[in-house]
């Protein structure tokens, strides 16, 4: 079953993206924009 997972902002703990992780084992880890932060940082898949 794929469920999406939600992406968090290292910085401000804030939970802007949704996405899916098609390799489960894997956590994801990507660098987007954060709103709050106002800028690029890491976001990381919220277990
Ligand atoms: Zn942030």
């Amino acid at each position: 079953m794929r469920e999406g997972v939600i992406l968090r902002c290292v910085d401000c703990k804030n939970e802007n993206y949704i996405t899916k992780n098609d390799k489960r084992k894997e956590k994801i880890e990507v660098k987007k924009f954060c709103s709050k932060c106002n800028g690029h940082i890491t976001h990381k898949q919220k277990k």
